[in-house]
């Protein structure tokens, strides 16, 4: 058996699992879990796609920067 290193930490893992956007092996501790719409052509449904923390959709983070933006007008 082949050993597989995480690409964010660096650690062994036997319990990889890989980022859904750019392929990176990702351990348990890394991974990010994202919510995507899949649709099928019988039923729309909700599914967790594993995700490295540099791409995972950053909500709060777009907020912030929305945050600044208004501050920067002078609100
Ligand atoms: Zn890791
Ligand atoms: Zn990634």
């Amino acid at each position: 058996m082949s050993v597989v290193i995480c690409d964010s930490c660096g650690r062994e893992s036997e319990d990889l699992r890989q980022c859904s956007v750019c392929k990176k092996n990702l351990c348990s501790d890394c991974a990010r879990y994202m919510v995507v719409k899949r649709k099928t052509i019988y039923k729309e449904f909700e599914d967790s796609i594993p995700v490295c923390k540099d791409c995972l959709p950053t909500t709060s983070l777009k907020k912030k920067l929305v945050d600044i933006v208004d501050a920067v007008l002078g609100r």
